[in-house]
């Protein structure tokens, strides 16, 4: 069936990865990318399908309602991905966050009530959830977010839940662990080491490195969404998870093994205010629709150490 899909954020990371994902999969789907173009924007993420006849780009605000109102007369479906995603620059100032992932939210929320959008993909995070020493988190949950940035997506996750009780706007929510991959931005920890390293940098690791997160390649968290997105039950939440937990000290010298550097290129620094200790999700509700991660750990961080090796062009441009 031919479908019409509005991506939001689609010139970030993960939104990137998913709309080629999606291009090459569906050559009968048509996409448009709705993207700001903030710092973590970058044309250059889609350079390859910009002519793909399929593919259109508008650059815009999610929080501008007239905007929104009129790409979402065009299309049937929503996946939105536009947040500000990054926990350091929300300690720094949260207002964008706030603006973007809850103001943004809700204005695509309100929009896609009035068109009778058919599906309303809303991409969340495991940070929603806050820390917890043992075991993992299931979609019922509380919520307890530690950081401006969590609270805010956690504050859109449930608007977006709202507009399902309250409306029967067909929403479904999806919360993923930490994603690493090619075009992320190089400030997220693994594009930042692997870049510092490549310009034989030391890399910053916050307090003693033993803060825990689960890991999953974007591919991975792609396929996952395409799957909830044509599978999943409406007014669900499904949590999406790699199954790697790693202390980010693991993850530090394994990539010190890939690029062949040693511990002495490790500069402690002080913890991040407020950090939570360990992210854990259970994703058996997923992975009951058919899903399983389908790339290992370190395979897929050697892959995506090549990739910055190979794309320095893509990068060096966006270091300070
Ligand atoms: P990113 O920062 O790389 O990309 C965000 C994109 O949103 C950028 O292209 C940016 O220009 C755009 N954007 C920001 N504000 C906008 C606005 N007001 N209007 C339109 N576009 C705007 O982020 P990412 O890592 O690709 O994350 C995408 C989504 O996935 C986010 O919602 C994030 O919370 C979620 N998520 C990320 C991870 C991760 O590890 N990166 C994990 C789980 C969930």
């Amino acid at each position: 069936m031919k479908k019409s899909i509005l991506v939001t954020g689609g010139s970030g990371f993960i939104g990137s990865n998913f709309i080629r994902h999606m291009l090459g999969k569906y050559p009968e789907y048509r996409i448009i990318n709705l993207d700001k173009l903030t710092y973590a924007g970058n044309p250059d993420n889609l350079r390859d399908v910009e002519d793909n006849p399929n593919y259109s780009f508008v650059c815009g605000d999610i929080c501008d309602s007239v905007v929104a109102d009129r790409l979402l007369q065009k299309v049937d479906i929503v996946v939105h991905f536009a947040a500000e995603s990054h926990v350091d620059r929300s300690i720094d100032d949260a207002s964008a966050f706030v603006k973007t992932n809850v103001l943004g939210t809700f204005i695509l929320l309100d929009k896609a009530l009035r068109n009778k959008i058919k599906k309303f993909i809303h991409i969340s995070t495991d940070e929603v959830y806050g820390s917890r020493i043992e075991g993992s988190f299931k979609e019922t949950d509380i919520l307890t977010p530690s950081s401006p940035y969590s609270s805010s997506k956690a504050s859109s996750d449930l608007l977006a839940q709202s507009y399902y009780i309250t409306h029967k706007l067909p929403v479904i929510i999806t919360r993923c662990t930490n994603n690493f991959g090619p075009y992320q931005y190089p400030e997220k920890l693994i594009p930042l080491f692997i870049t510092n390293l490549i310009d034989n940098k030391k890399v910053p690791v916050y307090g003693t490195g033993k803060n825990v997160r689960d890991w999953i390649y974007v591919l991975d968290h792609c396929k996952a969404v395409d799957l909830v997105l044509h599978n999943g039950t409406v007014g669900e939440i499904y949590n999406i998870g790699g199954g790697a937990e790693k202390t980010n000290i693991d993850i530090t010298k394994k990539i010190f093994e890939i690029l062949n550097k040693d511990d002495s290129m490790i500069e402690y620094v002080q913890d991040r205010l407020g950090h939570d200790f360990r992210y854990s999700l259970d994703c058996s509700k997923l992975k009951a629709l058919g899903w399983e991660p389908e790339h290992d750990f370190n395979e897929a961080l050697t892959d995506t150490v090549n990739w910055f090796l190979k794309n320095r062009w893509w990068w060096e441009k966006l270091r300070h």
